[in-house]
């Protein structure tokens, strides 16, 4: 099977201590069956203290979360006793993934980086060429596509193409994938579109302070004002696209999977809206952080995306 994967995948880097949310803090990591064996076989105290904050309770093994939702092997400078104790191959297979993500159809697996950390938001957002789509591994063994995946590819295809239209301005870049797919563009009030992200699963209290003040914004519809930026926006069209509409080939939302991909950068584009009015300026890092936090409070909550979908399809 092959491995494909964005151009810029192989530049990704870890910032480690300097990185401001890091992803040992506030999940739940599970430790995989294989980890969890090596694990058991770590003598000393190492080893003990390992025995001592996995909990074998609930359906995985998996770390027990320390003060603050810390992993309890992020030390206080922010760097993972593991990796410093038995090296960076003793990480189990979530930890040495994150931040990954993998599609898959019959002749490919796609990988690509998950915006909701910063490094890879820094890497994917300041990349000023046009994405690409490189084979990265090929074992020669291949599978035919079927019909359905053969259309969906062939369509993201041409999505790919009419937002990396740069003779177009990104709204208008948005628009054509609305026509594309036959989906006519509807409004939604600022409000409106506030409330049903309050609706869902939320992880972190700064987003649910956002949504609430955009909610409270004296606009009814969103404005976009003067957002430049027009190739960062096009990178995040590009990331939505290739992450959220390629699962259409596992549950067939062709359509609500797309408007999904669409919806998140003009939510995000609100967002960095809502931050220029608020601060009279918006930085590049300012759109990186904005997106990190819409992808994490969305991306990786498969009930808030089923949701979205469903808000999607009924509108
Ligand atoms: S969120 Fe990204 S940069 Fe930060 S610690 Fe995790 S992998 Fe590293």
């Amino acid at each position: 099977m092959k491995q494909i994967a964005p151009d810029y995948y192989d530049r990704f880097k870890c910032i480690a201590d300097a990185c401001k949310h890091n992803c040992c803090i506030g999940w739940e990591i599970d430790v995989d069956e294989y980890t969890m064996e090596y694990y058991s076989s770590v003598k000393g105290e190492f080893g003990d203290r390992l025995k001592n904050n996995i909990s074998l309770e609930d359906d995985a093994p998996h770390f027990c979360m320390a003060e603050n939702e810390r992993c309890p092997f992020l030390n206080e400078k922010n760097l993972c006793d593991i990796i410093l104790t038995l090296g960076e191959d003793a990480l189990c297979d979530i930890c040495a993934d994150h931040p990954r993500f993998r599609n898959y159809f019959s002749d490919r697996e796609e990988i690509g980086l998950g915006l909701c950390c910063e490094s890879a938001g820094q890497l994917i957002l300041n990349n000023t060429e046009k994405v690409q789509l490189v084979c990265i591994y090929d074992d020669g063994e291949t599978e035919k596509l079927t019909e359905e995946e053969r259309e969906i590819l062939t369509l993201r295809e041409k999505a790919f193409g009419l937002i990396q239209n740069r003779e177009k301005k990104i709204q208008d870049r948005i628009n054509d994938v609305y026509a594309l797919i036959g989906a006519e563009k509807k409004e939604i009030k600022i409000s409106d579109w506030a409330d049903v992200f309050l609706s869902m699963e939320r992880l972190d209290e700064s987003w649910t302070e956002l949504l609430l003040k955009i909610k409270g914004t004296p606009f009814e519809w969103v404005r976009y004002s003067e957002i430049q930026f027009e190739t960062a926006f096009e990178q995040l069209l590009w990331y939505f696209i290739y992450r959220q509409f390629s699962l259409s080939a596992e549950d067939g939302r062709i359509k609500e999977r797309m408007i999904f991909a669409l919806h998140s950068v003009e939510f995000i584009m609100l967002l960095c809206d809502f931050h220029k009015n608020a601060y009279g300026t918006i930085e590049l890092s300012d759109i990186v952080e904005n997106s990190r936090m819409y992808s994490s409070e969305m991306e990786y909550s498969t009930e808030n995306v089923e949701k979205y979908l469903d808000f999607c399809l009924n509108n």
